[in-house]
């Protein structure tokens, strides 16, 4: 597929907008938010679909507060997040108000995601507000997040947005102008590399975690992002967010930013949230003829396919499938506890009542909760 064709497919658009692009030694950079407001809007205009992933909450709220440097504290960070999200919005609601449009505020944490029914209601909320023509603009609930609710970063947020809505292209604006082949800030000769087909290890050691005093992700972070949303069929920008109808030139083909192709088909998203926003519990080593069923036949994991059974989790925990040399190849929804597959695994399926006493499924992992795919899976 050509650039001109993956963007001309590419209605519905998750926007993200980093803090190094919106907010510089002054907080929030108005200039450059009614920049990307209007480029927006007029987006908007041509029956595109929005949704925004914004960071600048913190950058904001410690300006507010007279904070030069990074804050130390989590609490500080916190507090600084409390204090700017208004701002944040208002600024976003004054920009799209000029154009007649709404903006509405989603916070979210991981934990939201997580949760089956909250993440029904999530897309539920989103989905009205793409068809009413609202834009929702969605940060991180900074103030009441905890490392174990944590996304960590934007790019996580926004990747996991761009699954919950089934956009059709992930936009990450960014300081630099994409991904280059080694850090630029480093080194004079790096280059910008204009499209990534595959996740090869020179492209994964392209990225640093190194950030702008600004940022929070880094490089790393994008392409891990971008990683997540590929592997789900869908395509990845970076682009440069300070350049001047960087959107507009998106739209219109031109060669701006690294563009990452989907390196699979389409996951369906209840498949998608099962491989990368639920975390394993536990993990099931298969032997040669089940990676081959599951891998090329499609089929369910049954227990003679399995060989070993590592962690403790309960029936319904989502848990990782991985071959006799430990690479992972899917991620599913256990039908059975950790210890009755420990009793039935290497064993017919028939032969399951006999052992336990019961059986409620002849899988162990039903395809229809199985995802499968290939190392790009988080244990
Ligand atoms: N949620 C943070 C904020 O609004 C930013 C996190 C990030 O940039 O990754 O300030």
């Amino acid at each position: 597929m050509t650039r001109k064709e993956i963007l001309a497919g590419a209605k519905r658009v998750l926007i993200k907008i980093g803090s190094a692009v919106l907010s510089g030694e002054n907080g929030l950079d108005l200039q450059i938010i009614e920049q990307l407001v209007d480029e927006m809007a007029q987006l908007k205009k041509k029956g595109y679909q929005i949704v925004i992933v914004t960071s600048g909450a913190i950058a904001s709220g410690k300006h507010r507060m007279g904070i030069s440097g990074k804050l130390k504290s989590m609490p500080q960070k916190q507090a600084a997040a409390a204090i700017g999200q208004g701002r944040l919005m208002r600024v976003y609601s004054n920009a799209f108000g000029k154009y007649g449009l709404y903006v509405a505020q989603i916070l979210l944490t991981m934990s939201d995601l997580t949760d089956r029914k909250r993440f029904l209601n999530i897309r539920n909320t989103l989905s009205t507000l793409i068809e009413w023509g609202v834009i929702a603009v969605i940060n991180e609930n900074d103030s009441v997040a905890v490392d174990e609710i944590k996304f960590g970063d934007n790019d996580h947020l926004a990747a996991m947005i761009t699954n919950t809505i089934e956009a059709h292209l992930l936009i990450n604006l960014t300081s630099t102008e994409g991904l280059y082949d080694r850090n630029p800030s480093g080194s004079k000769k790096a280059k910008l590399i204009s499209l990534v087909k595959e996740f090869t290890k020179e492209i994964e050691s392209a990225a640093t975690e190194e950030t702008t005093p600004i940022g929070m992700g880094g490089m790393k972070s994008k392409v891990l992002a971008a990683k997540k949303v590929t592997a789900f069929g869908i395509p990845c920008i970076i682009a440069p967010g300070r350049r001047k109808g960087v959107l507009h030139d998106i739209f219109a083909g031109k060669e701006i930013g690294t563009l990452f192709l989907p390196t699979s088909e389409h996951l369906s998203s209840r498949k998608h949230w099962i491989a990368f926003t639920l975390r394993s519990r536990g993990k099931l080593i298969i032997d040669e003829g089940a990676k081959k069923a599951l891998l090329e036949e499609g089929k369910s994991l049954l227990p003679s396919g399995v060989v070993g059974v590592e962690g403790d989790f309960a029936i319904g925990d989502p848990v990782t499938c991985v071959d006799m040399e430990g690479i992972t190849v899917a991620k599913g929804l256990a039908n059975y506890g950790a210890p009755e597959i420990r009793k039935i695994m290497g064993v017919k399926s028939s032969r399951i009542e006999q052992i336990l006493g019961y059986k409620d499924y002849d899988e162990i992992i039903h395809r229809d909760n199985l995802a499968i795919t290939r190392e790009s899976i988080k244990p």
